[in-house]
């Protein structure tokens, strides 16, 4: 058995999937989107119905999950069969719904399957844009103040530009703003508690479902402290740990020539605007603006040359 890196393919979530999406995904960023209307690239991504697929060499056409009884802990580097993580490239045009999603002790005891965390990067961002991260009641019960109609003026907005880390544990309320290109990892969930949509209606005139129940027995009231990013000083450039949760981690490389990267775990690398150069064994790959590749966690040596920053998450 031979791993090697996986350049992937993305899968589009669009049109009435994601009515808040917008075409950025082909202006900035190249991708192939189906529609003029595209909220999601899934650029590494197990989820039945929208999975990525390998785009290089021998198991090109392949998805992950047929990668998994070929390649077994070689791909993930984890014992249980499931496909851990989700990575995605988002636009939105307009605001998505405040939501909030639980953690995996609620999640599998009332859904049968792992709540989500998840962390944000911010690729680029409309003058002003803005997200929701997190509600301040204060010292209000959230039931109170949903029940007071004083939702929207608790929620705390942030203005965003590129470069921007937000993390958001599990039970964290958010919604990204209107104007906001952004790299999102995450635990392959698909599990949303929608708090609010803005009052909006859907096309066929109707409210979209809201979830008030169980986001309000999922949700932590205030705000996550942002935390310092550590930057380690590395032969070939350094790297800056961004966000650390229990389930992945998140880092920043800035390249100034070649890289080795960590072995042992699996690791979905993604390039940003000016691309790079996989190296391992005697192979060489590029990887082209804003493209993601998985690199398996069976692969004992694997090097990145470039000069810009790359982004790279695995799991914890
Ligand atoms: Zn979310």
């Amino acid at each position: 058995m031979n791993v090697y890196p996986l350049v992937m393919t993305p899968s589009f979530r669009h049109g009435s999937e994601t009515p808040w999406g917008g075409h950025a995904l082909k202006d900035l960023f190249g991708k192939n989107t189906p529609d003029d209307i595209t909220g999601e690239s899934l650029e590494v991504s197990a989820l039945p119905g929208h999975e990525s697929r390998v785009a290089n060499g021998e198991h090109a056409g392949k998805t992950l999950r047929d990668l998994f009884p070929v390649w077994g802990k070689a791909l993930t580097g984890l014992n249980q069969g499931d496909f851990p993580l989700l990575l995605k490239i988002l636009d939105t045009r307009q605001p998505l719904s405040v939501q909030v999603h639980p953690d995996d002790s609620y999640a599998l005891s009332h859904e049968g399957k792992p709540g989500k965390s998840e962390a944000w990067y911010i690729l680029d961002a409309a003058p002003g844009a803005q997200l929701v991260y997190g509600i301040d009641t204060h010292g209000e019960s959230l039931r109170s103040v949903l029940d007071g109609g004083l939702l929207e003026s608790s929620l705390c907005r942030r203005e965003v530009h590129t470069g921007d880390v937000f993390y958001i544990p599990a039970g964290t309320i958010h919604a990204l703003g209107s104007g906001i290109r952004c790299y999102e990892i995450q635990q392959a969930s698909d599990i949303t508690y929608r708090l609010w949509d803005w009052g909006r209606t859907g096309k066929d005139g109707k409210p979209r479902a809201l979830h008030i129940e169980q986001a309000l027995s999922v949700s932590q009231t205030g705000t996550v402290p942002p935390k310092a990013g550590h930057t380690e000083e590395l032969p070939g450039g350094r790297r800056t740990l961004l966000v650390s949760d229990p389930h992945f981690q998140l880092y920043a490389y800035d390249l100034s020539g070649s890289l080795s990267l960590p072995a042992g775990k699996m690791q979905f690398l993604t390039a940003t605007a000016k691309g790079c150069t996989l190296c391992w064994e005697d192979h060489r790959e590029s990887l082209l603006p804003w493209q993601s590749a998985v690199i398996p966690a069976g692969l004992p040596e694997i090097a990145v040359e470039g000069s810009g920053r790359i982004l790279v998450s695995s799991p914890a």
